[in-house]
């Protein structure tokens, strides 16, 4: 009784706030990210879109008007983590908060001495645990560019990985996977990625994915879903990881688009 109702409501909403052909061209004229997707993908994209627009509340800090044209390329890009996953894997928290640029955040962090410190970063993106998601509009709209760089797929990688508790680069895995294998692959290949970076070695994805372990499935997200065909060369066993944890083959789609 109550999926009935649930499949009704659903269709409602549907039908009662479609997105608009021009929001929906839009986004698909700038991201990359859905090249490849075939048109039955893409339907079920924008379904998924309206669900997630229905869902979630957008908002502008510092004066920004937020227009259904960026309504809808945030939450397209927010969406394609999950196109093969529920709607309700973003459940639990509704804001999502836009900067017009950077933000700054206050930290405080403790040095080898003990004492301390306070600093104050500009910021792009941050996601909270049963919290907003907050973006600087100036880098979503850079993001997509092909270098592998996402600040909403970020994010909203984030918001998967704190499913199960803090962002820790281990969100909750399907049934059907290993969560043995998946901490040996992703152990091994962060501190591989260290390695390189302690050697200034050129690396295939930012190298903020050395900070720690939730920034490299959070950055590894945004290049599997951006970049998937260097990621599936250079990082193979992550990329299988992620394919499984995604359900979704993006190297595949990119390669025969
Ligand atoms: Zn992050």
């Amino acid at each position: 009784m109550l999926s009935n109702l649930k499949a009704w409501h659903r269709r409602r909403i549907l039908k009662n706030e479609p997105v608009s052909d021009d929001a929906w061209q839009s986004a698909l004229s700038r991201l990359k990210c859905l090249r490849g997707l075939s048109l039955a993908e893409l339907e079920h994209l924008r379904e998924k879109v309206i669900l997630f627009l229905h869902a979630k509340q957008i908002s502008g800090a510092h004066g920004l008007i937020v227009t259904e044209e960026m309504h809808v390329l945030i939450a397209v890009q927010a969406c394609i983590l999950i196109l093969n996953l529920d709607l309700d894997y973003y459940d639990g928290w509704v804001e999502i908060i836009i900067y017009p640029g950077e933000f700054i955040r206050d930290y405080e962090y403790v040095d080898e001495d003990g004492v301390v410190h306070l600093t104050r970063e500009p910021i792009s993106g941050e996601s909270w645990l049963g919290g907003p998601v907050i973006l600087s509009w100036e880098d979503t709209v850079v993001a997509d560019a092909g270098v592998g760089y996402n600040v909403v797929i970020h994010e909203f990688a984030h918001k998967l990985d704190m499913l199960n508790g803090d962002a820790n680069g281990f969100p909750p895995l399907h049934p059907d996977m290993s969560r043995q294998a998946w901490s040996e692959v992703f152990s091994k290949a962060y501190a591989d990625f260290c390695r390189s970076i302690d050697e200034n070695e050129a690396t295939e994805v930012d190298s903020y994915a050395a900070e720690n372990p939730a920034e490299f499935f959070a950055v590894m997200s945004e290049a599997f879903f951006e970049t998937p065909l260097s990621v599936k060369l250079y990082f193979p066993s992550v990329y299988e990881q992620l394919a499984l944890f995604y359900r979704q083959d993006p190297a595949q789609r990119r390669s025969i688009s």
